[in-house]
């Protein structure tokens, strides 16, 4: 008896020391995981916008099958109509930000429908399909006047690469646009609203990928110490 008991202390002084053993190596990996992750190139796709019937659509199918997350600026009264393509995006990882509930341009202190109203209403639609409030918007044609952004309690995000494809509607000129301006922490924006944006996607993806880029939300970029180098961009501060 008194050998059996023995017996399990030696066993448990075992298990013991294989679990501090373990979780010495567990926050040894982790050390090392952060300062891998530092080192990696990180890239923000957003898409403005949408939802829209057919290209929002073909987007996702680009994103699912390259495994790729990106940040979705909706447009609220669509988003109303298409709910499933929220419900996608989410489960594809994908962030989704607000666009006002109209497009309003906010540029000037005068908005038709008022600033609190456009965007409590596009928050409302995002959350009626996903069960989740954004955290982010971005201002139609990235205008606003300091007297609207201060009634709006979400993180304002503009960007710091510009595709020009809602005027270019050129496949080649797009792809030339991002890749050839994009650096660590970019944020590149672009439209899930036209057929040379999908066209062109796949070829992004997988140059940018090939330069050793990561893709990620803009929330995970902001998260990835990516933040300093995007204040400017931040403007909420
Ligand atoms: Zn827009």
């Amino acid at each position: 008896m008194i050998k059996l008991t023995m017996k399990f202390k030696i066993f448990f002084i075992f298990i013991f020391i294989f679990t501090l053993a373990f979780s010495v190596s567990a926050s040894a990996n982790d050390a090392a995981d952060i300062t891998e992750t530092d080192d990696k190139k990180y890239i923000a796709l957003t898409f403005d916008d949408g939802p829209h019937p057919k290209y929002t659509e073909a987007v996702l199918d680009i994103l699912e099958e390259k495994k790729v997350a990106a940040t979705f600026f909706v447009v609220g009264f669509r988003a109303e109509l298409q709910p499933e393509s929220l419900k996608r995006m989410r489960k594809l990882n994908c962030e989704i930000g607000n666009h006002t509930q109209t497009h309003a341009d906010m540029s000037s202190d005068y908005v038709k429908n008022g600033v609190t109203s456009e965007i409590e209403k596009c928050s409302e639609a995002i959350f009626a399909a996903t069960g989740e409030y954004p955290v982010i918007y971005r201002p139609p044609f990235g205008r606003i006047s300091k007297t609207n952004e201060k009634k709006i309690p979400l993180r304002k995000v503009l960007w710091t690469v510009d595709s020009l494809d809602w005027s270019i509607k050129n496949k080649n000129k797009i792809i030339n646009n991002i890749v050839k301006n994009v650096k660590d922490g970019s944020i590149v924006l672009m439209h899930d609203f036209y057929d040379s944006t999908v066209k062109a996607l796949p070829e992004i993806i997988d140059i940018l990928t090939g330069e050793g880029f990561v893709f990620a939300t803009v929330s995970e970029l902001a998260e990835l110490s990516k933040i300093s180098k995007l204040q400017e961009y931040f403007l909420d501060g």
